[in-house]
């Protein structure tokens, strides 16, 4: 019904007051489609290892979906689990050294999953200060009592958990999604473990980038196969695929399929999303030097940006952020990089929780040094002028 006939208040007149909000404070975000062939040179997605378009990757999904179906039917506990699915579990596992794995249809279900099923009221949750949101609302919804810990700090972590006597877990991610560096994982394992809590890490930017052959950040701080750890990745970053899973234990796997709402109730990861991520796996197995590739590209896209004098954050696996002065200057700053055949990510408030706005660039194993070079020129000539130091 048109707004001027109606007789009576209009529920929704509230959200156009939280739009002219968003649009003085220059925060509006809207939706573009990427075009299948896209000019850019794509420094934005999270594809670190330029999996999402190899051959046998897409194949592997088309084959997928052609034997089981364009959806997984059910839940995974109805319909929902094909061959497909129980393989990728078991080769996760394997890869990144953990007892067991249970595959979501979301990386950001997983880390519901892992955080509701792992606490209840009476447990106590050290959560950083800046891990991904996905581990925060999954902290909201166990309705545990959180500490949250300033970013990346044993030792608060260990204060936090001093003299609580019940049931902890100190949760963090691996590598910070908005600045790119990496959680100090062994000292936190160490405070944990002289606490009797356990340790929850979401390896999302670790997988397939960080430790021997990209089996991850637990593996490379020497915590794959911990008893009192439990880990949760994505299938949608350096694997080029779609989903989400939760590596530990196998007693906390089985709480899992047993307990998790997001696992129980959510349909299960469509099959070609699971031979996808199964493929690329293999893939990564088959070829270690991917993620070593990965890693040498965002340092040698951070020494560019930070020899050209920019605020980079350097970086402890793909992610290189570069600050930006104002939310409006970093929407501007990646819109001329757009314009100049760069696509560049864009962080702002509420997704930086210091609510510093940045570019952020991610690296990818197939970037050449030639597109390296370009991609630090275009970045560099469209700085803003006023930098926040200056
Ligand atoms: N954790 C982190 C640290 C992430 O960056 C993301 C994705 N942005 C997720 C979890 C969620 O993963 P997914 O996209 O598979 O839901």
């Amino acid at each position: 019904m048109p707004q001027e006939h109606r007789s009576t208040p209009d529920p929704f007149d509230w959200i156009d007051e939280h739009a002219e909000l968003r649009r003085r404070a220059g925060l509006v975000r809207s939706l573009r489609p990427r075009p299948a062939d896209s000019p850019l040179l794509d420094l934005a997605g999270n594809d670190y290892l330029g999996l999402a378009r190899h051959p046998e990757v897409v194949a592997a999904a088309s084959a997928a979906a052609r034997r089981w179906g364009a959806g997984a039917t059910g839940s995974r506990l109805v319909t929902g689990t094909t061959e497909l699915h129980a393989e990728l579990e078991a080769e996760l596992a394997d890869f990144c050294g953990f007892e067991a794995a249970l595959v979501f249809s979301s990386g950001y279900a997983a880390n519901l999953a892992a955080v509701t099923a792992l606490t209840d009221r009476g447990t106590l949750v050290v959560s950083d200060a800046a891990n991904h949101a996905s581990l925060i609302d999954g902290c909201r919804l166990s309705r545990a009592e959180t500490a949250v810990v300033p970013h990346s700090d044993p030792g608060a972590v260990g204060k936090a958990l001093d003299g609580f006597a019940g049931r902890a877990v100190a949760v963090t991610d691996s590598v910070f999604s908005v600045d790119g560096d990496a959680a100090p994982l062994a000292e936190l394992a160490a405070v944990c473990r002289g606490h009797g809590a356990a340790l929850l890490v979401d390896d999302a930017h670790g997988l397939g980038v960080l430790g021997d052959g990209g089996r991850g950040a637990l593996h490379a701080a020497g915590l794959a196969g911990d008893p009192d750890v439990v880990a949760t990745a994505t299938l949608s970053k350096a694997l080029g695929s779609q989903g989400g899973a939760v590596l530990g234990p196998a007693r906390v796997i089985d709480h899992l399929v047993n307990t998790a709402r997001t696992f129980v109730f959510d349909t299960g990861l469509a099959p070609a999303a699971a031979g996808a991520a199964l493929a690329a796996l293999r893939l990564l197995r088959a070829e270690p030097g991917r993620s070593a590739r990965v890693r040498e590209v965002a340092t040698g896209l951070y020494e560019r940006l930070a020899g050209a004098g920019l605020d980079a954050t350097r970086p402890d696996a793909a992610v290189v952020s570069v600050r930006a002065p104002s939310p409006e200057a970093a929407v501007r700053w990646a819109a001329d990089c757009r314009g100049a055949g760069l696509a560049a990510g864009c962080f702002r408030p509420p997704s930086v929780p210091d609510g510093i706005s940045r570019l952020r660039l991610t690296a990818r194993a197939d970037l050449t040094e030639a597109e390296l070079d370009a991609a630090a020129a275009t970045v560099t000539r469209t700085a803003p002028p006023v930098r926040p130091d200056a």
